[in-house]
């Protein structure tokens, strides 16, 4: 599994960085970005879960 943010859907609200900062971090540009390249296994439902809150659909999941 692995995290991809859309740069011109995020706002930098930093809901997702705080919801699950082992996976988000905010960006030098503030912009999201995943912390790791591939999700680790025992974190892929957290990634789930922490795409579905963001309110502008920036992240995107893939399998
Ligand atoms: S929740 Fe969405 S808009 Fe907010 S910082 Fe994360 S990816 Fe960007």
């Amino acid at each position: 599994m692995k995290i991809s943010i859309d740069p011109d859907l995020c706002t930098g609200c930093e809901d997702c960085t705080e919801a699950c900062p082992a996976l988000f971090k905010l960006g030098p540009d503030w912009i999201a970005e995943p912390v790791v390249d591939v999700v680790p296994p025992e974190l892929e439902a957290e990634a789930v879960k922490t795409a579905a809150i963001c309110q502008f659909e920036a992240i995107e999941i893939q399998e």
